[in-house]
């Protein structure tokens, strides 16, 4: 018993500290003028340009830290702050965003195996829980177990998977599109040495929360898995 208590409160912990230390970190460096001068929107066209991209816009977006790529509308949609101002996390996040946006268009495997998860991974997401829900209420209910509840668990476990996949796939596609972000940043001299160090931080604070989330979702799945398990 002490034990799952321990397993609960660290799989919400371990998230939200990451998620706490992406804020303070991108709140610090949001508040560092670039010696650029340049906002985030002109980072991200300054290095789509110089990868000879020309088929992807740069957008504002809505709402704190909302920052993507979308390779199905071939955009880079910044958040408010970061497309505006010309601080050193705009800089860095901008490049990350069209880091995705070179792993687009330069195919980069894993972005692709992620994009062809994306629609399994989003029912499963959304379903999983739902079915072992389901699945454990029918086996409690009948005495011999087994039967549809079993069977509802096992589909739950199995769409969850694919959420457990796409949840794997992703780190390599945002530890990539960091690199790239790094690399462009200093090869088209945007920003100086200590920026650069700066910059880093915020992506690697970023990656963090990738990370921790990689690791509760395949700690919840051998969880739903084992409980799949011995209902049979
Ligand atoms: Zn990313």
């Amino acid at each position: 018993m002490g034990a799952y208590i321990l397993y609960f409160i660290l799989i919400m912990i371990v998230p939200m500290y990451f998620q706490h230390k992406v804020k303070t970190t991108y709140n610090k460096y949001s508040k560092v003028r670039s010696t650029s001068g340049k906002t985030g929107a002109q980072v991200a066209e300054e290095i789509l340009a110089a990868n000879n991209i020309t088929d992807v816009q740069v957008l504002e977006g809505e709402g704190f830290l909302s920052d993507h790529y979308d390779p199905s509308k071939k955009v880079v949609v910044l958040s408010p702050a970061n497309y505006r101002q010309p601080s050193v996390a705009a800089t860095a996040i901008a490049a990350h965003e069209v880091g995705h946006a070179i792993q687009h268009a330069t195919g980069y495997h894993f972005l692709n195996v992620r994009s062809s998860l994306f629609p399994l991974a989003n029912l499963g997401t959304t379903l999983s829980y739902l079915l072992i829900m389901i699945g454990a209420v029918l086996t409690g209910i009948s005495q011999q177990g087994g039967g549809i509840g079993a069977m509802a668990i096992w589909a739950g476990v199995i769409l969850m998977s694919f959420s457990v996949l796409f949840s794997i796939v992703t780190l390599p596609v945002e530890f990539d599109a960091s690199k790239r972000a790094m690399r462009q940043i200093e090869k088209l001299n945007i920003v100086n040495k200590e920026e650069y160090k700066h910059a880093k931080r915020v992506l690697g604070a970023a990656a963090m929360t990738y990370v921790a989330a990689t690791a509760v979702a395949v700690a919840e799945f051998i969880r739903f898995f084992m409980m799949a398990r011995n209902n049979d």
